[in-house]
């Protein structure tokens, strides 16, 4: 996903392997700018390959597919799975032409899934879009008589009524609509007529919400040199760590102690943007992208398609338009090649449009100027900042400015380590062909004037098109190349995944099961200041492109501030850190993984994740083939057979949310519960997985009220998950949050006002005191303690 799409890799390597051994020799050892000087003609004998590939991306707008995506939501409507129709109804909408009377039709049809999940004001928005998209005027009396409901369900009664009178003269100028639906429309409109007279007569005063909790806002004194970073902190500089972040005083947990809006970042297309199965097959599974908007990552209800692809949706017009202002308009007509190449080499064309032409060319100059060993920038700071870590200042750190500070700008991105000299030459060659395909588009497509525009436009308003040289790019747009490939190589260790607690399944369970999934890819320049340590002492979170990072326990004075970049100590054994690691190019030196490899203490982690023998239940043991433990059983069984009776079980509890997305509670039931049976034949008591199934039977027994039983399943589920991840951390703290909405639902009240408690001394270290989900913890605990004691007295 974050690289481009296996059979181009392929492509690349054999080209590489191909070429005369002394200009793989020059190519290993060029500068960026050398790279591409060598390398951009040698893209032209694999075009034709990768625009092969490139049409396997749906990106188009296709009319089969419109029409395909709007049955089935008609038939999901139909089961009144209204939330699931709606997406559907907003696939079809991306995949008409803007203004066209099939596009209005989507989102008619849109309005009334919305109208049923009373989603009333975005239902209103649907209808105003369907009406200004040409909607066809013979069926317009029905979508009438639909807005006029929902402003009655808003109490907006005087713009019911009239809305209502504009229907009934439609319907009685149109009688020639078939007589059984005339019918219909004529009973709708008469019970809402009685219902606009029953409001009038009883007009009650609109009321104001109240008894709104004050939010509490977070101390929060900005560093006078780090933007967006807490006083608290400073920013040293030395050969061996780096740059890097240090307390300067001592930081509590859950104190805040950065928070940065992405410089730039990409939503993550999921596989099935990319299948390769059947050309007819549309695939209507959700994905991020039909889920949360291209541009600023809020979650979609009924989303705004773009005008020209199917494949960027938007939270609203206003996204759209900016959107397209500052990059969509240069990336929508490239989106099969972006979704080919990978998330890299989007965000680094992203960070290039964004940044702006003339703030581009002068970096890049910069670079050639300022120092004379491209191989390794580093060696720029050698003796600025050798003196000891404090006092010396931040002026003449990498990326800070001419006042020494550092601020997340396009010269801070700039000046994150590319590492060009520690990527292998072959990933180097591929990142520049990629690259190069990037630019020709671009050049080919009559954009280049787009991408130059950015910030000067007088200077660049020239012809669109540059047709003097026959393929060979301007050079202007080679500047652009060589930013590009420095944004992609320095993205394989600057990468921030945005992540999100994503909601799974209906919400109609009162309970909301939550999983975190990986939403974006951005650029943080200042979160990338922070070094890494498999035990962390941070945690970070994100709400819309902005991160969030607090201290997630006490840090004394004069300690570095640490980030996890993916392998936590928790997580995984010290050998696979280390080699997961290596892409970041560095060994872990952190205090997990010195006593690991030191003390000869064996992590924890495989025993919790490992088979059981099926025939006596002790540890198995082994690589290829795991023997069972206990010496008088002597079973042996290889790891590829348990493997696959692993995928197997996973496969079985995917059906059985299947089963309960479908409302078939009981089967569902049955069929977690012969999950359990099986997994424990071979899988430990410990296993993830069987935490996981108990949180899944959980979620079943909630749905259908049963509260007591959800209860003890889940907090089985948080035994399993405190082994694994701690009992402070933010995965107990999701868990705590879920036991307490169930406690809440079952009217446990002590139970539920000690699991609150818990939940909120957690979460409020990993999200913030502010967070949505504390909002929530809170407004129960008020309900709880308001409830009338008699209630109370039966727990
Ligand atoms: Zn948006
Ligand atoms: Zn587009
Ligand atoms: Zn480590
Ligand atoms: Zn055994």
């Amino acid at each position: 996903m974050a690289l481009p799409v296996e059979e181009w890799r392929l492509c690349a390597a054999r080209r590489w392997a191909a070429l005369e051994p002394a200009l793989r020799e020059r190519l290993a050892a060029a500068s960026l700018h050398e790279t591409l000087r060598l390398g951009c003609g040698l893209l032209r004998p694999e075009a034709e390959a990768l625009h092969r590939l490139c049409r396997r991306a749906r990106a188009g707008k296709e009319p089969a597919a419109a029409r395909f995506y709007r049955e089935e939501g008609n038939r999901l409507f139909g089961r009144r799975r209204y939330r699931a129709a709606a997406g559907l109804y907003s696939q079809a909408a991306s995949h008409e032409l803007p203004g066209s009377p099939e596009v209005s039709v989507c989102f008619a049809n849109r309005s009334a899934a919305l109208f049923h999940l009373g989603r009333f004001e975005v239902c209103l928005e649907d209808i105003a879009r369907a009406e200004s998209h040409g909607y066809p005027e013979r069926l317009l009396p029905k979508v009438l008589l639909r807005k006029a409901e929902c402003l009655l369900c808003l109490g907006r009664v005087q713009d019911a009524a009239d809305t209502l009178s504009v229907a009934e003269n439609k319907i009685a100028k149109d009688g020639i609509v078939t007589s059984s639906s005339h019918q219909t429309l004529l009973k709708k409109l008469s019970q809402l007529k009685m219902k606009i007279q029953e409001k009038e007569s009883c007009a009650e005063p609109a009321q104001e919400a109240s008894g709104d909790i004050q939010r509490k806002s977070e101390i929060w004194e900005e560093n006078d040199s780090i933007s967006g970073a807490s006083s608290s902190l400073s920013l040293n500089f030395n050969r061996e760590r780096g740059r890097h972040l240090v307390a300067s005083q001592d930081i509590l947990p859950g104190q805040s102690l950065l928070k940065e809006e992405a410089f730039v970042s990409v939503l993550c297309p999921e596989e099935s943007h990319l299948q390769a199965s059947s050309e007819t097959a549309w695939d209507t599974r959700v994905t991020n992208a039909d889920l949360y908007c291209h541009r600023c990552l809020r979650q979609l209800l009924a989303s705004v398609p773009c005008r020209g692809c199917s494949y960027a949706k938007y939270c609203s017009q206003k996204c759209a338009e900016v959107a397209w202002e500052q990059y969509h308009r240069t990336e929508c007509p490239l989106g099969a090649l972006l979704l080919t190449l990978g998330v890299f080499c989007h965000v680094a064309l992203r960070t290039v449009l964004v940044a702006g032409f003339a703030e581009v060319s002068r970096l890049v100059e910069w670079s050639h100027n300022g120092d004379k060993d491209l191989h390794n920038p580093e060696a720029r700071c050698k003796g600025l900042s050798e003196a000891p870590d404090t006092g010396a200042g931040t002026r003449g750190i990498p990326g800070c400015n001419d006042n020494g500070q550092y601020q997340s700008s396009y010269q801070a991105v700039f000046n994150l380590l590319p590492h060009a000299e520690k990527h292998s030459p072959e990933h180097k060659f591929l990142c520049m062909l990629s690259v190069v395909a990037i630019c020709k588009q671009l050049q080919e497509a009559g954009l280049e004037a787009a991408v130059l525009r950015q910030e000067s436009s007088e200077k660049w308003s020239k012809p669109e098109t540059h047709e003097e040289t026959s393929g060979e790019l301007s050079p202007e747009l080679k500047t652009v190349a060589e930013a590009m490939l420095r944004h992609v190589l320095q993205l394989q260790c600057n990468a921030q995944a945005i992540t999100v607690m994503q909601e799974l399944g209906s919400r109609d369970g009162a309970v909301v099961n939550k999983k975190p999934a990986r939403l974006a890819t951005a650029f943080f320049p200042v979160l990338s200041l922070l070094n890494h340590s498999c035990s962390p002492n941070i945690s970070v979170s994100f709400s819309g492109t902005a991160a969030t990072v607090r201290a997630s326990q006490p840090i004394p004075s004069g300690q570095e501030i640490f980030h996890c970049y993916g392998p936590h100590r928790c997580r995984m054994r010290v050998a696979e850190r280390q080699q997961l690691l290596s892409q970041y190019f560095f060994e872990c030196r952190c205090q997990a993984c010195l006593d690991e490899l030191e003390s000869d203490v064996k992590s924890v982690v495989p025993m919790r994740n490992s088979f059981c023998c099926p025939s006596c239940q002790a540890s198995m043991q082994g690589e290829e083939m795991l023997c069972c433990s206990n010496e008088a059983c002597a079973i042996s069984v290889s790891r590829e057979s348990l493997s696959l009776r692993l995928r197997d079980l996973q496969h079985q509890m995917e059906k059985a949310l299947e089963l309960l997305r479908d409302r078939k509670a009981d089967q569902a039931i049955k069929m977690l519960l012969k999950c359990q049976m099986d997994a424990g034949n071979f899988l430990s008591p410990e296993h993830l997985l069987m935490g996981e199934m108990e949180d899944r039977l959980a979620q079943v027994y909630a749905t259908l009220g049963k509260w007591q039983e959800a209860a003890r399943h889940l907090e089985k589920s948080i035994e399993i998950v405190e082994m694994h991840h701690g009992s402070s951390s933010v995965e107990i703290g999701h868990e705590l949050f879920k036991l307490a909405q169930i406690l809440f639902n079952g009217f446990a009240v002590s139970q539920a006002l000690s699991t609150i408690q818990r939940a909120e001394e957690i979460l409020s270290v990993h999200c913030g005191p502010q967070s949505a989900q504390i909002q929530e913890l809170q407004e129960m605990k008020t309900c709880l303690l308001e409830l009338p004691t008699n209630i109370l007295q039966r727990t």
